[in-house]
């Protein structure tokens, strides 16, 4: 591959199924669980990660990570686990930056211990918080740039050096940026991980995961995770090549929306704050600037405290209060009745997170309609809160 092909022709082209028998523009689908052994180079098995389909897809994911190798999953928290298991063993150490994914955080709390691998959760994300947490045995630092829900910026050059002069495996989950909008292998980080569920399938109606890395840590990957067993189903995988064929095209949508957006919200009353790594106001604005491609489509903002975050939610028409993210529509939910619900009032206080705090994904609308529905939620709340 030439190595200054365009994000979009990555997309558009690399890692297709060429179809030979008839010379149809799209990737044939094999559907085959069962491959012939003899005479062949490659035993095939949809369990190995290897189908015709899969393997294609998953040279896509390398191109558009920057990396030499990629794997495709069933889900991201199949690629999280898988990854996470191939590299610690007992004994080892972990440092998870304290903004972690719901998903992940209760994959470590609740797993590692029984396998005799211990963790540290960070007290922030500057790159002291992640060397006052090493230890002699400490394996993997994980990270998640921008995070979830305050959009927080870690420096992943910084972060990456301090790992590399200790030998640690550094591990990023790039959900929230996706490729179009930051490649964290630029920056020296061992191993990207996806829920492939957000932006890359992009329309939700997909559930799958993927890394990205260097060859030989894919075939560390590799190697345990034909145990664990988490691929993705060759349908599945058919589905996922083909949403990302737009990939580049929606999130560059999505992101100039997100950020005309952000400053409408930041200069409207009823709103206290709004957390966007695109806004100048943002404390790590410099540094999203110099690591990352575009700020992503992901903001979050707050209501002024007298208003009601769920009233507001059911206020809008257009935009869906709803658990995930990353589609072409735009959705909001609250993390403090989901994702941060079972963390204590103290605990979310600490961490910045407020009762009114509302997390945006942002979609391909027009970003007046997305405006006006805001608006016009807002003046239904601020009407209910003046009856009462
Ligand atoms: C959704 C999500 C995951 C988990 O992915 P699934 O496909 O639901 O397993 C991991 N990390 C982030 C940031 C996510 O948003």
């Amino acid at each position: 591959m030439k190595k200054n092909i365009g994000i979009n022709t990555i997309c558009a082209h690399v890692g297709a199924v060429e179809d030979e028998q008839f010379r149809g523009a799209v990737s044939p689908l094999y559907m085959s669980s069962s491959y012939a052994f003899q005479d062949i180079d490659e035993k095939r098995y949809p369990r190995y990660f290897n189908t015709p389909n899969q393997q294609a897809l998953s040279k896509k994911i390398a191109a558009l990570e920057h990396t030499e190798a990629g794997m495709i999953f069933g889900s991201g928290m199949a690629a999280i686990s898988h990854c996470l298991m191939a590299f610690l063993q007992a004994g080892d150490h972990v440092i998870f930056q304290q903004t972690l994914y719901g998903g992940t955080y209760n994959f470590a709390t609740s797993q590692l211990e029984k396998y005799g691998i211990s963790y540290s959760f960070t007290k922030g994300w500057q790159v002291e918080d992640f060397e006052k947490e090493l230890r002699p045995n400490t394996k993997i630092i994980y990270i998640e740039t921008p995070s979830n829900p305050l959009l927080t910026i870690t420096d992943m050059s910084a972060v990456a050096s301090l790992a590399k002069n200790k030998g640690v495996i550094t591990m990023i989950d790039n959900t929230f940026a996706s490729p179009i909008n930051q490649n964290p292998a630029d920056f020296e980080i061992d191993i990207m991980i996806h829920s492939a569920t957000k932006y890359m399938g992009g329309h939700s109606d997909i559930c799958a995961g993927a890394v990205a890395a260097s060859k030989q840590h894919i075939e560390q990957l590799w190697s345990s995770s034909i145990c664990f067993g988490g691929s993705l189903s060759d349908q599945t995988t058919w589905m996922l090549e083909r949403s990302l064929k737009t990939m580049g095209l929606r999130v560059k949508a999505q992101t100039e929306n997100a950020l005309k957006l952000a400053r409408k919200l930041d200069a409207e009353g009823d709103i206290s704050r709004v957390f966007y790594p695109g806004l100048e106001s943002h404390p790590d604005h410099e540094l999203a600037k110099s690591q990352m491609n575009g700020f992503g489509a992901m903001l979050s903002f707050e209501l002024d405290e007298a208003l009601d975050a769920e009233l507001f939610m059911k206020s809008l028409k257009l935009i869906k209060a709803s658990m995930s993210l990353a589609g072409v529509e735009s959705t909001v939910t609250s993390p403090v009745l989901t994702s941060h619900s079972l963390m204590s009032p103290e605990d979310r206080q600490k961490q910045g997170i407020r009762d009114g705090l509302i997390r945006f994904s942002v979609g391909i609308e027009e970003d007046e309609d997305l405006m006006y529905d805001i608006q016009q939620a807002l003046e239904v709340v601020k009407s209910k809160t003046a009856l009462v």
